[in-house]
Parts: C-alpha cells; structure tokens; sequence
C-alpha cells in the first residue's frame, strides 16, 4: 500500500479519529486518517465481554447519526464498534486499517512532517494524534509478579471464566472496577472490592438520566476538575439497564468493601483506613446532584416526578464501619487481582518537542505547543466530555477550526507578490513528497 502525501494525517480511528475525519470533509480539507487494527478496535478487544455504554444510545453519540436501538437503552460494546464503523462509511471517511504509525518527526528546512508508517512514509502539513485517552494499562507497583497470584488489568479482563478458581479482589471503584467486581460476584465468587475517592452521581433522578442532568447543570462543561478532585473518578453502569451504584448494595450482595489498596508484604495486602471516608464523600457527590436538580426544577418549574425515596441511603455496611486493613490473601482464599486502576499514555512514535517531563502532551484545549501537531480524545482535553463520545465531537470541531485558521497564514502572501503571481487556490495545499 502507498500513500498520498496530504495535508492532515490523523493517527487513529476510534471515536476521536472518525470525528476529526468529518469536521476536515466539511470543510474539504485533504487528509487521511491510519489506524493500526480495526476502526474502533479499543471497543472490540481491548473491553470486557459484557460491557455496554454507560450512557443511554440518545446520549452517547455524535449529533449526525443515531443508535440502530431504543435510544434509552445502553449499547454493547459491540455496537457502539459497529456505529463508528457505519459512521466512518457515511462520512467517507479515508481510513487506511492495518497501518501503524512509528514515527513522526519535523521535516528539516521547510514545514509539516514526515511519518514512518508500517506501510511507508507519509507526510502532511499537520499531525492530529487521536490514539486514545486509555492508551496503556496502569497497575501499581504493589504485589510482585512472583507473589503467585493471577493478577490483570482491567484492560485484560474479559469474563470470571478466564480467573482461576477462588476469590477476587478488585482494585478501583470506578466504573469499570465496579462493574467487574459485580460480575464476579454474579458468577458465584467471593469478591473484595477496594474503594477509593469516587463520585457516583444516581443513574437517574425524576425521570431523567444523571447525562441529562450533567447536561443541563453544565457540567460536562466543565473546563477543569474542581481543585483536590483531580484524580476521582466517576461511578456509574449501564449494565443490567443501568443502576445507580451504591456501595451498600454491593456490600448487601456480599462483596466485601475494603479501602484504597496501600501496601503488600509477604502475602499480607494492606488497605488504608478510608472507607468511610471515600464512601461519605461519594453520598455527598449524590446528595449534591440531587439537591442541585431539584433546584433546576423549580427554578424552570418543570412537571417532573417527585423521587423523595432517592434520598434515602441504607445504614453504613459492617465493612465500611468496621473495615478490613489487611488481609491475608491466601487466607481469604483470594487467588487473582483485577487491577481497575486506569491507564497512562504513550506517545513514544510521536518524536517532537510536545511533552512534558512525564510524558504528557503540553497543549490548550489540543492544539500543542508544537506548532501543527494536534492531540485528540484527551481526559479533561478542553471540558469534562472530551474523552467521551459526545464530547470529542465538539472538540475535533474546534482543532479544524483552528487548522482552517492556520491555513489561511501559511497561505498568505503580501498584496504586491500576490499581484506579481498567480493565484492560489487557499485549500488543495497538501504537502509534496521529500
Ligand atoms: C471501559 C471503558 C468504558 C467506556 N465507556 C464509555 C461510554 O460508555 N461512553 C463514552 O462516551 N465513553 C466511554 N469510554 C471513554 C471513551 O469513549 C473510550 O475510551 C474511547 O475508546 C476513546 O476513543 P478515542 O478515539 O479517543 O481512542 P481509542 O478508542 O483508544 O482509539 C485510538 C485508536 O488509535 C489506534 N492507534 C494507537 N496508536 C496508533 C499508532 N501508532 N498508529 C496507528 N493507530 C494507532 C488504536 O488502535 C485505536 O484504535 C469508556 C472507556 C473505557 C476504558
């Protein structure tokens, strides 16, 4: 296979990679679009068998094509793949699959960039790395990897059939951890779960989904974590057509809470004493939600369902009250850890001066500070949503938006060289070969 050289190379075909697509074909931008597996393949593979959106399919979309399903419901992981493949088909999107990009670095002496693809090299005017928020599986350095336990990221996880026998414990409490863990349970397993600071708004509230209300309260919006907040994470589940997640339901279904996993020596884990605390700071995140919705409703006097029942929580759980701080794993019979605990990225292939000193790209809002390279599909890009479906949409909008302005200077040619020589046509400049 060989490439045209172009104007835009977006590196990716996930969400964010199929939206810039769209936003560059409006505006008749040439660009081609590499994606090293399959378009969306993170959905397929890299997810666990039975997950579905954590938002509803009217939510979880882009603005130009809906869901072939209720629009309430929650999509499998497989069809949430297969609407960006239908997307990338109706835009005409020029996705080249099975093409992964090695390298990027600046042309010498003249301007955009030359890729090393395994395919070939190509270049282009401007880069747009659209390889995912979640690109790396991280799991903390606690437990050895000789300590005989079966230990995987969430990342690997796919069912409780692939764990060996015995108990789990799940590190994490976000969504995924969540999820898992009740999953294992579900399949009959003793199940730890190790909770740390978490926001878990209520699934729904007066008839309308916790997206709805993030939405009309602004807070996808968001343009930063509030202070202190940096690192929490967000607790909801589609699964089962979508549930609130209280931690004293999963304790009443057995799991057992601990805190957040601290330490591990000679077979002993040790957690730290925060249960409680993570658990009331997660009720207070959903009284907060509540009590701000009910204000929405008054103040816009909407006709919605009063739900005084959402506002009783059960009795704090005996093992939030009195928590487990060690446990003797092979004691407890637990043979395998789930380790829920995110992930980092990698742009070693992207060899420019846009990086911070642990890695992290140094932008506004993606637009880096290496002049023509663009990041896509960041966590807290310029909002809250923009490693979501719906929000990177807007945030590809905005990155053509400034590559049209950029355009327009590097077309730009002083009144009197323009007069002396032919003109130029602004788009149709995609770079020449080297
Ligand atoms: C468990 C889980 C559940 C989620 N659920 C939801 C949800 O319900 N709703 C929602 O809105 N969001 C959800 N998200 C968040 C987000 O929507 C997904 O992470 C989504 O996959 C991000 O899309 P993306 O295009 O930014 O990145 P990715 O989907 O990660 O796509 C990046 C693509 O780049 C490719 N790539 C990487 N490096 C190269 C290279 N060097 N050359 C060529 N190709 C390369 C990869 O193969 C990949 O296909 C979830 C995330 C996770 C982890």
């Amino acid at each position: 296979m060989s490439f045209q050289d172009t104007e835009v190379l977006i590196v990716g075909a996930g969400q964010a990679g199929v939206a810039m697509s769209e936003h560059l074909g409006q505006n008749g931008v040439p660009h081609v679009v590499l994606e090293r597996d399959r378009i969306a393949e993170r959905w397929r593979t890299a997810r666990w068998d039975s997950l579905v959106a954590n938002g509803p399919a009217w939510h979880d979309r882009f603005p130009g094509m809906e869901f072939n399903t209720d629009p309430d419901a929650f999509a499998t992981k497989e069809q949430v793949a297969d609407y960006f493949v239908a997307y990338a088909e109706k835009i005409a999107a020029p996705i080249h699959c099975g093409v992964e990009v090695t390298s990027v670095r600046k042309n010498i002496g003249r301007p955009g960039f030359h890729a090393e693809t395994s395919e070939g090299t190509i270049n282009a005017r401007y880069v747009v790395a659209a390889t995912g928020p979640f690109q790396q599986p991280v799991i903390p350095a606690i437990v050895p990897d000789d300590a005989g336990i079966h230990q995987i990221h969430s990342n690997s996880y796919r069912n409780p059939d692939q764990l060996p026998e015995g108990a789990t414990l799940v590190v994490g409490a976000g969504s995924s951890g969540v999820q898992i863990a009740d999953e294992i349970r579900e399949s009959g397993r003793k199940v730890y779960l190790s909770v740390g600071p978490h926001d878990r708004p209520p699934r729904s509230y007066r008839g309308r989904d916790f997206v709805w209300w993030l939405g009309v309260l602004n807070k996808w919006e968001a343009a930063a974590p509030p202070q202190g907040a940096e690192h929490v994470t967000i607790s909801v589940s589609g699964a089962n057509g979508g549930r609130t997640v209280d931690f004293r339901d999963l304790a009443a279904d057995g799991i057992s809470l601990v805190g957040r996993t601290a330490s591990y020596d000679n077979g002993i884990m040790r957690f730290a004493p925060d249960l409680s605390d993570n658990i009331a700071n997660g009720d207070a995140n959903y009284w907060s939600l509540l009590d701000e919705a009910d204000a929405y409703i008054e103040r816009n006097g909407l006709d919605l369902p009063e739900e005084p029942e959402a506002r009783i929580l059960g009795p704090e759980p005996e093992c939030v009250s009195d928590p487990i701080l060690e446990l003797d794993l092979a004691g407890a019979g637990v043979t395998s850890i789930v380790w829920a605990t995110g992930f980092s990225v990698d742009y070693g292939w992207l060899q420019v001066d846009a990086f911070n000193e642990s890695g992290k790209p140094k932008h506004q809002r993606g637009v880096s500070v290496e002049p023509g390279v663009y990041f896509l599909g960041l966590p807290w890009q310029s909002r809250r949503g923009s490693s979501f479906i719906w929000g990177v949409w807007h945030d590809a909008k905005y990155l053509v938006d400034h590559i049209m302005i950029q355009r327009g200077y590097a077309h730009y040619e002083s009144s009197a060289a323009a007069r002396s020589a032919p003109a130029r046509q602004l788009s149709g400049a995609a770079v020449s070969g080297s």
